[in-house]
């Protein structure tokens, strides 16, 4: 179940292409509608450009739509395009990379319907062309459960890279107890400058080295020859741990954030040690963050405070794998299917709700206290009480 596939190394140049044809085939004869001509142009970083020509014989054609569909998770969107009624009609639909916010090697499925006005209908095949980076010769190293891209380095460090993938990827099935139904792709940048052009179309900063893109199965991460190899490694597995997890629990709830970005903390294993130094010397001080406060924290605009917030995470998952095991951590991560209350989760897997769980905790952290902060419960709704108005005066309470 767990055993290991050979590496698939493909020799010399496997993208390099500006333009990509898709090759026309022929249309079932009986169709009165025929395909001449079918381009697709990826215009990395900007666009992935449509172009089609359609011929009717018997008739005018008056519409034509492409159906396209960014990812495995999106759903088909429409473009209905201008035809000016005649028996061929060409078309150029531009998709914007930077407004769909797309990845590199993100696959875009599409297929044209086109009707003329005698009724005739041809609707294509269902294909998917891959918005590459044509801009570098990339490389690809893969087994079944993942494939790799990568540039610039000497194949010795690529395997090196590659062997972090794989370990990550290992951890993450053994902590979730199931495979991945489909084959993430790890993008890796051997250049900041490259690296950061895509990086700022989203809008982020220069300090971004890792990303993970919802829906397209695809993390992209910068490795650059001056980085410390923790960094790097960090990096990979971290994105990975993100696109794990997004893929258990799609059409389930999911992992609050604190706990989502606290495992794919912890799923860097190396800042292990570190993370749990920080902890405890926060602990030590009176200064650990509350599980309460821990969903605001995890996005506080305080540094400090954020990163104390992924290293306490990251301590809770070292604690239950100490306390609980292997098992106890993927009960508590299948949990997360049914609910996405921490609390809810803990009663069921650990047998305590979350404020047992963090004098739990707290005391394996090795600073006992008697009582952490609580949210206060809930307001149940009876049936027949109507709410007061209350009046608020200005400057509130
Ligand atoms: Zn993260």
């Amino acid at each position: 179940m767990r055993a290991r596939h050979g590496l698939v190394l493909l020799g010399g140049i496997v993208i390099v292409v500006g333009v990509l044809l898709v090759a026309m085939r022929p249309v079932q004869a009986q169709s009165a509608i025929q395909i001449v001509s079918e381009e697709i142009n990826v215009n990395f970083p900007y666009s992935v450009d449509f172009d089609l020509s359609a011929h009717s014989e018997e008739s005018l054609i008056t519409s034509i739509r492409l159906f396209w569909q960014a990812g495995p998770e999106d759903v088909f969107n429409v473009r209905v395009l201008d035809v000016v009624p005649a028996q061929t009609v060409s078309v150029a639909v531009p998709l914007n990379a930077l407004f769909l916010d797309l990845p590199p090697f993100a696959q875009i499925a599409f297929r044209w319907q086109i009707r003329d006005e005698q009724g005739h209908e041809l609707v294509t095949e269902t294909r998917t062309v891959e918005y590459q980076d044509t801009r570098s010769d990339w490389r690809e190293l893969d087994n079944e459960h993942f494939r790799m891209l990568w540039y610039g380095y000497d194949e010795a460090f690529a395997h090196e890279l590659y062997q972090i993938v794989e370990d990550a990827y290992f951890r993450l099935e053994t902590a979730f107890g199931v495979e991945l139904e489909r084959r993430p792709t790890v993008v890796i940048y051997p250049d900041r400058q490259v690296f950061a052009e895509f990086q700022m179309s989203v809008g982020n900063g220069y300090n971004v080295i890792g990303r993970y893109f919802p829906g397209h199965d695809i993390t992209v991460n910068l490795v650059s020859p001056d980085m410390p190899r923790s960094v790097y490694a960090e990096t990979l597995a971290h994105e990975l741990s993100h696109l794990y997890s997004d893929n258990f629990y799609v059409g389930f709830t999911s992992l609050p954030l604190w706990l989502e970005e606290g495992l794919a903390t912890y799923n860097e294993v190396t800042s292990r040690v570190d993370n749990l130094a920080r902890v405890r010397q926060a602990a030590s001080a009176g200064n650990l963050i509350s599980f309460v406060d821990l969903p605001n924290a995890i996005r506080s605009p305080n540094i400090a405070t954020t990163n104390l917030a992924y290293a306490e995470g990251a301590t809770v998952f070292e604690y239950i794998i100490e306390s609980w095991g292997q098992q106890g951590l993927s009960d508590f991560l299948g949990a997360f299917r049914r609910t996405s209350s921490a609390d809810e989760a803990m009663s069921t897997v650990f047998d305590q709700g979350i404020v047992a769980f963090e004098l739990g905790w707290r005391a394996w952290l090795g600073f006992p206290v008697a009582e952490v902060p609580q949210l206060l419960p809930t307001p149940t709704l009876r049936p027949f009480d109507f709410p007061t108005p209350v009046f608020m005066p200005p400057g509130g309470s």
